[in-house]
């Protein structure tokens, strides 16, 4: 499947899923309309569908422009987000399947950013592509989304359903954070050696204005503080030896960063 990364807002990524056979197309958290638009245009697609993660303003500000411009084209997003997200059709629980193309999504309820926060999971088609996970925003490349409406409980919760996703699963995450987000880090993982590295690497990629998005499950695994409540280094680090209470430290202190 093709994916195209569309940088608007501060710090927004917007994602459009392309099948050129079919010449149609869709679109993750649009957070504005004419980008996308010009995209479409650009590539003489259709647009069939709107997938959305959750209902804030930043991931869903484009839907009444789109639908305006390709009424016939589906909104998608959780359950629980029903009359919060503009136009939505269909109301996703976990394991429910959306179809696009010749691929199948699969949808994880990841509550916690927001109450309703689902995720869609495209696993590979094939031996040899990575799975494609677009997560909104609850895993950051090296971080996570904020606790608006869920609790910590909740997040590990969803955290785990995640991280047992393919380690070769490309994450596309709906912001630009990850330099801040590592430079947090260090602080609380400071003996992980792979993570020192990436910080310098996305340090540099930062000042060439590289996309630090997609990331990859493997790598945050290893480095991304928010999957690694119950490695002992964390722990230690937040002097606590229980799983939910050092995912809360670590998140406290991000929110203090
Ligand atoms: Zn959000
Ligand atoms: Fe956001």
């Amino acid at each position: 499947m093709e994916i195209i990364r569309i940088a608007v807002l501060s710090d927004n990524y917007i994602f459009l899923m392309l099948d050129l056979d079919r010449k149609i197309a869709a679109v993750v958290d649009p957070a504005e309309a004419a980008p996308v638009l010009a995209e479409l245009a650009r590539h003489q697609v259709e647009l069939v569908a709107i997938f959305n993660t959750h209902h804030h303003g930043d991931h869903v500000g484009g839907n009444k422009e789109l639908i305006a411009a390709f009424p016939n084209l589906c909104v998608y997003g959780g359950a629980e987000d029903r009359g919060r997200i503009p136009g939505q059709q269909v109301y996703l629980v976990d394991g429910d399947r959306v179809q696009f193309g010749d691929y199948t999504g699969q949808i994880l309820f990841i509550p916690g950013h927001t109450r309703a926060h689902i995720a869609y999971y495209f696993p590979p088609i094939d031996s040899d592509v990575p799975g494609e996970l677009f997560c909104g925003d609850t895993i950051f490349a090296g971080g996570c989304g904020r606790l608006f409406e869920g609790t910590p409980a909740q997040m590990v919760g969803s955290m785990t359903k995640l991280r047992q996703l393919p380690d070769n699963t490309r994450i596309w995450c709906a912001h630009e954070y990850t330099l801040s987000n590592l430079k947090f880090a260090v602080t609380v993982d400071p003996d992980n050696q792979e993570l020192a590295q990436r910080l310098v690497s996305v340090t540099v990629d930062r000042q060439n204005l590289i996309p630090t998005v997609p990331t990859w499950m493997g790598i945050e695994k290893r480095t991304n503080p928010f999957l690694r409540w119950d490695v002992a280094a964390l722990q230690s680090s937040v002097a606590s030896n229980d799983g939910v209470e050092t995912f809360a430290k670590i998140r406290g202190r991000k929110d203090q960063f």
